[in-house]
């Protein structure tokens, strides 16, 4: 359920890409980040200039891509899309940088994990729309230099941190997307029951939204995997009681951490009598990558209470304690 877009089937992605926003009207939540990109989109648009560069960060699954794909459409311009690991050399930044339209959209997902090289083309590129492209090696090796169509870099990333300060000084709009409140959720919960035709009560959608790590494609997929319950176990109609069976089955507690979240938290509380601990001890103990610990999960631990990040390590929290009690032993232990 959890993790970023590469990972997804392609019905996952079929789906994502049937449940996801096309215009502003559409996009729920973030409200200031969108009336702020409003603005900056109209401006351009009046003056006939391509959109400032942007970089959206924030946690996966909260809308950075649906955002850029928004943002082109309202600027009545292309999306070409690529991200960061797939760019490995400079010629594959090149032809996807020379085909662009004026005032065409760049989207770079993962934009943290460029490869320093081809990083450094990319700076010429958002600055004056060039770059330097470098022929042959060895004594024949020369430089050219390629003119580009004037256009928007925008930059996704779950780790703004590791960005470097080159890099980051070239987006002239920088955005932080937020976790989403569980009222927004359920409204996004409803459209996309809407949209995959299936009858929803508000009180299902709201237990679904509230357990959904404030994620709107944690929220999808819960409805997806609900609405499945509905039609084998229940008479399709998705109802409170068959989203709490829903979820129960999926391994999402009542307060809508999952099993790998608990796992974190017992894993600290239990071998590591509650912290500090380090981060790749923590993810060495629940057989999880530190990253996708650091990327995914630990954010929202945080946001929620959970956990505490010390200059020593992560630490538990009272809440963690408590939360753990509630829950039967044979579900905290993976
Ligand atoms: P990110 O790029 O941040 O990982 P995505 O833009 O791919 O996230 O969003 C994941 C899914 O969540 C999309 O398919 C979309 O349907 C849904 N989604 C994200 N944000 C919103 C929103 N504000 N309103 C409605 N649906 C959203």
């Amino acid at each position: 359920l959890q993790g970023g877009g590469e990972g997804l089937s392609a019905t996952e992605k079929e789906f994502e890409k049937a449940l996801r926003p096309l215009s502003f009207s559409d996009f729920t939540g973030q409200q200031k980040t969108v009336d702020n990109i409003k603005v900056f989109v109209l401006a351009a648009k009046q003056r006939s200039e391509p959109l400032d560069h942007v970089l959206l960060h924030g946690p996966p699954g909260l809308g950075k891509t649906t955002l850029s794909h928004i943002i082109a459409n309202e600027l009545g311009s292309n999306i070409k899309i690529t991200s960061g690991p797939v760019l490995d050399k400079p010629s594959d930044l090149a032809g996807l940088l020379t085909n662009l339209e004026p005032h065409d959209v760049l989207f770079i997902d993962e934009i943290h994990r460029l490869n320093p090289i081809v990083e450094e083309y990319l700076y010429s590129a958002m600055e004056d729309f060039r770059i330097d492209i470098l022929l042959d090696s060895g004594p024949n090796a020369r430089s050219v230099q390629i003119g580009l169509n004037p256009f928007t870099l925008i930059g996704a990333t779950t780790r703004a941190g590791l960005l470097t300060s080159p890099l980051r000084a070239r987006f002239g709009i920088n955005a932080r997307l937020e976790y989403y409140e569980a009222p927004l959720l359920t409204s996004i919960v409803k459209r996309s029951a809407s949209i995959l035709n299936s009858p929803i009560q508000d009180d299902a959608a709201f237990e679904i939204a509230r357990r959904s790590r404030g994620t709107p494609r944690i929220a999808n997929n819960l409805l997806r995997r609900t609405r499945d319950f509905a039609q084998i176990k229940g008479n399709g109609i998705i109802d409170k009681s068959i989203s709490q069976i829903a979820l129960k089955a999926l391994d999402v507690d009542e307060n809508g951490l999952d099993e790998m979240d608990n796992r974190i938290l017992s894993t600290i509380i239990e071998k590591f009598k509650g912290g500090p601990v380090g981060l790749s001890t923590i993810a060495t103990a629940v057989g999880e990558e530190a990253e996708t610990i650091e990327e995914v999960y630990e954010p929202f631990l945080i946001q929620e209470g959970y956990i505490k990040r010390t200059s020593r390590g992560r630490e538990t929290t009272e809440l963690a304690y408590k939360h753990l009690k509630t829950i039967p032993p044979a579900k905290t232990r993976g």
